[in-house]
């Protein structure tokens, strides 16, 4: 009896090591399969997005370099492959050293279309305001000042002149602005500046009242720093219709008036409803900004509602 028991148990035992064994193997083999697929699709992945943003972005950037530098034609229509791999590549004032910027950009905005995501991110909207300020120096309309620009701190305009309101604008400002209230009268609506010209020093102290009084982030909200209003220019102007006061003016037939026909005499709304993502302020439908006939007349045309998208497309780059 022991003799039977010895090798019954054995029989079991290695019937046993043999279904271990196996299992263990088709496990094994499983678990290969498995990691391997899995490593190919990484690996493909991996592969798609560094192309796309490597050779694809190069390329199409160098294609439309190139484009640009031969013909000075608009290449918004880049290679099928490029514009479905790299978006923004496709339009002429993509900068290639931004293309990381971009991607950042969108993920953020998947409301956007590729071409806001590139002007924007050229306008430098990406960053958080009054950061990275550039200064600047050219001071002929059409000049952007705005949260991420700046004019030296004792910057004046040498040419202001006064108007019979008693208000300061450059002789260009005056003249567009004449014309421009003349207008409105002949079609029935009485407009008057309120306001014009004000100094880099008067600013500081407007900014800090505001600051005083309703905190910073709320102050950043409806009054530029100093340095960074186009009042500073000679440019802008605060109307106020037959209310008499700038707030009196949002709402009225007079500011319906201006906000339609303020182009045709060099003006543009620059803080609308439509733009206050853009500009970082809530709207101003009282001020008008001069930026000369030409550009107030593309921003009409081309449908282009801020000053900053302007500036990419007509300044920064050239169509
Ligand atoms: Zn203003």
């Amino acid at each position: 009896m022991p003799a039977v028991r010895t090798k019954k148990r054995f029989r079991i035992n290695y019937l046993r090591l043999l279904l271990m064994l196996l299992f263990v193997s088709m496990i094994a083999c499983g678990v290969y399969l498995l990691s391997s697929s899995l490593f190919e699709a990484s690996r493909g992945e991996n592969a798609a997005s560094s192309g796309q943003t490597a050779s694809a972005g190069e390329s199409a950037a160098g294609a439309a370099a190139s484009a640009q530098a031969e013909t000075g034609a608009d290449v918004g229509s880049g290679s099928g492959d490029a514009a479905a791999q790299n978006p923004f590549a496709a339009f002429y004032y993509y900068e290639a050293e931004r293309q990381g910027r971009y991607e950042n950009y969108a993920a953020r905005h998947s409301d956007l279309t590729p071409d806001e995501i590139v002007w924007r991110v050229d306008a430098d909207l990406d960053r958080f305001a009054y950061t990275n300020i550039e200064a600047v120096t050219a001071y002929s309309p059409p000049v952007l000042l705005n949260k991420y620009r700046k004019l030296p701190d004792d910057y004046v305009p040498q040419d202001l002149v006064n108007t019979s309101s008693g208000q300061q604008m450059t002789p260009e400002t005056k003249a567009a602005y004449e014309a421009l209230r003349d207008a409105a009268g002949a079609a029935g609506h009485r407009i008057s500046a309120s306001s014009a010209y004000k100094s880099v020093e008067y600013q500081k102290g407007v900014y800090n009242k505001y600051v005083m009084e309703y905190g910073k982030d709320a102050a950043d909200d409806f009054v530029a720093r100093a340095g960074h209003s186009e009042h500073h220019l000679g440019t802008a102007i605060d109307l106020a219709g037959s209310a008499g006061t700038q707030e009196g003016f949002t709402g009225t037939p007079e500011a319906a008036w201006v906000a339609e026909n303020a182009w045709r005499y060099g003006f543009i709304m620059r803080y609308t409803e439509d733009n206050k993502d853009v500009t970082g302020y809530r709207p101003e439908p009282w001020h008008i900004t001069f930026v000369g006939e030409e550009a107030a007349a593309i921003m009409h045309e081309q449908g282009i509602g801020s000053l900053e998208e302007y500036a990419v497309k007509y300044v920064r780059h050239r169509p």
